[in-house]
């Protein structure tokens, strides 16, 4: 109905609902081929249309608007230390379990005799990622969480055998109940205390030994954390002081006698965004947990499910990038001011092309990142795992706010309602540079990449130096960088320019060769040459802006 009584509803754009999310992103659709992916385009189809559905947002508008709440005791005084979501949280998280987001990077060890990973499986992965963060944020960290676990978990094979069943189901079993009654089995993660998030070796939880103690043995944990994610995950792989140092355990809920293990959930953080995920402080008093690996080598133990969710923030950031930009092309295709489109405003279209220029850039060099996850035997892909996996998580999470805000203001004042999506966007975007990694922590490890293994940046500048081509502007930029990167001299204090240059000298590279000259043309003149930029929407005057927003979203 759209009449009122004193006016018509005019001029406002349809809903952006009802869309197919893998369909109409051709930056995706052509990622998920050219990496490996293109087996799952049919069932990514199908996938799209679930997440891309006006159900699917408004269980994403309810998850948000009714947050989750502690239950620390019951009405008779008892503990409890349970989070109570909404229904709309867990129907979000059937669907993304239902469709594997949380383990089909890991497939292969489901099935019997050990067969090799499914080819392209960490790409399609992503892009399902990638779609499910669009309908919904905040369910996509125990998902990410879990399926980052596993090959942490694999360090110990008995740990291994008793919770990768549960992990590799496809059933979301929300029940609090012991591994053993679960259909399937959700694993978080707990490093972050009070005194220290990135230093974890300033963690003072404290681990003894139950009885002999070793690999796999029973400890005690007595401390705390002051960041524990998604609490009512099955297990938490934590960190903790153990004799000889800080060590990585699986801390279960339940313990194998079927009693609830003593992690006391102190409160909930009142987050600025991720409001339909819980983020805990916890106390452990003696809580039960077993050792993965050696004691005292905790971070390398833990460091292999750091990565995998470092991936996992750049396609999180990016498809968040992706569906803010949509909103705004499609309000600016229907919005009518001074007796024009928006969309064909010239200054309007500046904006929204630039927008969609650095959308394509980060889908690009988040789903390479992903593919070198699926090529961990081939050199070359694992030196761009281990070097770029720091800039594109940089990169990307970084640019992605600014991204959001100027999208948000496409929408006019009803960009800034919480009735639309993009606010909310624009509040879960910071999330992703700051956890696993924050910007600074991402230049480091790239520098400690440098300084440790000047081979692996070898082999990645040898293949961005071949992918240039004949390009000079790109040539000219990787000068640049080169000559950066063998002047050790500041190089600390250099860290962000550095980072930042190899991700847009990948971007573009990959732009050059596989996005249509009207892309890559532009996203080079703007970001790899050019005037210094602060916002969004100039030094396009020559750009063929109607045709990079025509491939951002097809009219
Ligand atoms: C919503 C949310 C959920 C979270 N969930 C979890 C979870 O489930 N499990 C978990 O373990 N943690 C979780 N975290 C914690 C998160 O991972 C940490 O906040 C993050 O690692 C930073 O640690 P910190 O807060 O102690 O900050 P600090 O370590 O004090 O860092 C503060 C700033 O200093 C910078 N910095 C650090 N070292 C250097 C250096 N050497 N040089 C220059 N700059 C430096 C950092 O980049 C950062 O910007 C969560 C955080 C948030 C916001």
């Amino acid at each position: 109905m759209n009449e009122l009584a004193t006016h018509e509803v005019l001029n406002q754009s349809p809903p952006f609902e009802d869309v197919n999310l893998f369909t109409s992103d051709r930056a995706l659709t052509e990622a998920v081929n050219r990496e490996g992916g293109g087996s799952a385009v049919r069932r990514l189809t199908a996938f799209g249309e679930v997440c891309g559905s006006a159900a699917a947002f408004e269980r994403g508008r309810l998850a948000n608007e009714n947050p989750p709440r502690l239950k620390a005791f019951d009405s008779k005084g008892h503990r409890l230390d349970v989070v109570e979501y909404h229904p709309a949280y867990h129907e979000c998280m059937a669907v993304s379990v239902a469709e594997g987001l949380h383990c089909s990077a890991w497939d292969h060890l489901a099935e019997a005799g050990g067969k090799a990973p499914q080819p392209g499986a960490n790409v399609m992965r992503s892009a399902g990622c990638y779609m499910a963060i669009q309908m919904e944020a905040g369910h996509q960290c125990p998902i990410t969480m879990t399926n980052a676990a596993v090959p942490t978990l694999r360090l110990q094979p008995e740990l291994a055998a008793a919770w990768l069943p549960k992990v590799l189901a496809r059933v979301y079993d929300r029940s609090f109940a012991p591994l053993s009654a679960k259909r399937g089995a959700t694993v978080g993660m707990g490093m972050t205390e009070k005194q220290g998030g990135t230093d974890v070796r300033a963690n003072t939880t404290r681990a003894l030994p139950a009885a002999g103690g070793g690999p796999g043995g029973e400890y005690l944990l007595t401390g705390h954390k002051w960041f524990m994610s998604a609490p009512m995950c099955d297990a938490f792989l934590v960190l903790a002081q153990a004799p000889k140092g800080l060590s990585c355990f699986l801390m279960p809920r339940f313990l194998p006698d079927g009693s609830v293990n003593a992690l006391h959930l102190q409160r909930l953080k009142d987050k600025l965004g991720n409001r339909s995920n819980a983020s805990s402080e916890v106390e452990f008093r003696s809580a039960h947990a077993w050792l993965i690996g050696e004691e005292g080598r905790g971070v390398p133990a833990i460091i292999e499910m750091v990565t995998g969710t470092r991936l996992d923030c750049a396609v999180a950031s990016a498809g968040l990038m992706r569906l803010v930009l949509a909103n705004a092309i499609h309000h600016c295709r229907h919005r009518t001011v001074f007796q024009r489109k928006l969309i064909d405003q010239p200054l309007m279209s500046q904006v929204l092309a630039d927008l969609a220029l650095d959308v394509e850039a980060a889908t690009a060099l988040a789903f390479r990142l992903s593919r070198t996850f699926d090529r961990a035997s081939d050199p070359h892909a694992a030196a761009w795992r281990r070097l770029m996996t720091p800039v594109t998580k940089y990169w990307v999470c970084k640019m992605a706010p600014a991204l959001a805000y100027e999208a948000m203001e496409c929408l006019g004042g009803n960009g800034y309602i919480e009735e639309g999506i993009a606010a909310r966007v624009y509040r879960e975007l910071p999330v992703n540079a700051i956890w696993e990694g924050s910007g600074n922590v991402m230049a480091l490890d790239l520098l400690r990449v440098l300084q440790r293994e000047p081979e692996t940046a070898a082999l990645v500048m040898d293949d961005l130096a071949a992918t240039a081509g004949g390009d000079p502007h790109l040539k000219a930029h990787l000068a640049r960088v080169q000559k950066l990167l063998h002047e050790p001299r500041l190089l600390e204090q250099r860290g962000r320019a550095l980072t930042e240059s190899l991700a847009t000298l990948a971007a573009g590279t990959i732009l050059r060769a596989h996005a249509p000259a009207a892309v890559a043309d532009a996203f080079i003149a703007t970001r790899l040459t050019g005037a210094p930029r602060q916002t969004y929407g100039h030094g396009l005057d020559t750009a063929d802006t109607r045709a990079i927003v025509e491939r951002a979203l097809p009219a």
